[in-house]
């Protein structure tokens, strides 16, 4: 456990896949704790936990456990902790549907495989990414939620506010924590020069979301603690970066359309060829479909009736 601001405690717990860890946070309120963040559903993270919550004195003042997004390695704690310490649980509003989706998944599954054929993935990888899915699958757990976040929220912070930004872009509901001096960014904000994924759903532009999110933080002069790797000490450097690595795969994706149309799936193997594994193959091509949404939605580029893509002239 390591103090990062004052009354901010990181708890680092370990991730059975990379990034091996993810960072929680327990953040000292005006009356009790917060916990931002749970970890994966596993003895060692509750053990972790419980003697971190100890060791801060706060197993018998836990009020508040906050899900930046219900990404397993974030949320499936939650009622677990819930439960032993009576803290309630805030959530977004979209991820407590992104998660019921994923809970019972058959609708999940329907718009994923769709986006996989759309992109000209051959149904034998199809079938190879939902059998990878399922096992993911297993990893979240239901999340009790007493407060449905839509974003303006406040928390009441020992040293002063913390107000719930929704971010989008990563998950469909994803949100940071601004507070007195930094910004609790879950996966919006990510350390050690990784960028975090973009995954697209149905009907939706989450690149222009999430762009616009990073807009947003151009005013924070403030460090960011992370849900995994270091501190970013300045979040406006970051978010600028952050930005210019989006145009540039934005360029990137349109130079590939250059010549001649071009299914998503081959788009995707190109520009994001470190995903090509069966377990991760579904962001890549989901993370290109967020790009080509964008792309589309800025007349960059266009989508024939073979579901082909190529430069708009
Ligand atoms: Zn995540
Ligand atoms: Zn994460």
């Amino acid at each position: 456990m390591t103090e990062v601001a004052p009354g901010v405690l990181r708890i680092d717990l370990p991730l059975p896949f990379a990034p091996a860890q993810v960072n929680v946070y327990l953040v000292k309120l005006a009356e009790g704790w917060m916990l931002v963040d749970t970890g994966m559903d596993s003895d060692r993270s509750a053990a972790l936990l419980d003697a971190a919550l100890a060791e801060a004195g706060a197993t018998g003042s836990l009020r508040w456990i906050v899900i930046t997004h219900c990404h397993p390695d974030h949320q499936a704690l939650a009622g677990v902790l819930s439960e032993r310490y009576g803290a309630r649980v805030a959530m977004h509003r979209e991820e407590v549907r992104a998660l019921d989706q994923i809970l019972h998944w058959e609708t999940r599954l329907q718009w994923q495989e769709e986006a996989l054929r759309d992109a000209g993935v051959e149904p034998r990888m199809i079938r190879r990414v939902n059998a990878s899915f399922a096992i993911v699958q297993r990893t979240f757990r239901p999340v009790p939620v007493a407060w449905v976040l839509s974003g303006g929220e406040t928390f009441d912070g020992a040293a002063g506010p913390l107000t719930v930004e929704w971010t989008g872009g990563h998950a469909p509901g994803h949100i940071l924590l601004r507070g007195p001096g930094f910004v609790l960014a879950g996966d919006a904000i990510l350390g050690n020069g990784v960028q975090p994924s973009v995954t697209w759903y149905p009907e939706a532009d989450p690149l222009r979301d999430y762009v616009a999110a990073l807009d947003r933080m151009r005013d924070a002069r403030l460090p960011a603690f992370c849900g995994h790797g270091e501190t970013v000490p300045d979040v406006p450097v970051w978010a600028e970066l952050a930005r210019k690595r989006i145009f540039a795969k934005e360029d990137q994706m349109a130079a590939l359309l250059e010549n001649s149309p071009l299914p998503l799936r081959e788009v995707a193997e190109q520009v994001w060829p470190e995903r090509l594994a069966p377990f991760d193959y579904r962001f890549a091509i989901l993370e290109a479909r967020a790009y080509a949404e964008r792309l589309q939605r800025t007349g960059r580029i266009r989508r024939d009736s073979q579901n082909r893509y190529s430069i708009s002239r």
